[in-house]
């Protein structure tokens, strides 16, 4: 399982993560991006990371929970 860190200050609202993955990334009326999901279920990894990589302020990274860990 993975989970998404998102840096809030970096964010512009530009919306191409929700454009890449909207099961996974929305942008609420105030375009303040809103993750849709705690963990990351296998079968949305790989819509995930694509959505974090057309961020363009590198705002979003997918972290395997292992990485993270300690
Ligand atoms: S693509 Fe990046 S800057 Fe744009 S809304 Fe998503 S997180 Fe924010």
């Amino acid at each position: 399982m993975s989970r998404i860190e998102f840096d809030g200050d970096r964010c512009e609202g530009h919306g191409l993560c929700e454009q890449t993955a909207p099961e996974v990334y929305r942008l609420d009326d105030d375009a303040e991006l809103e993750l849709l999901v705690d963990e990351v279920p296998p079968e949305l990894h790989a819509k995930a990371e694509a959505g974090a990589r057309v961020c363009p302020v590198a705002a979003l990274r997918v972290v395997s929970e292992s990485e993270g860990a300690q």
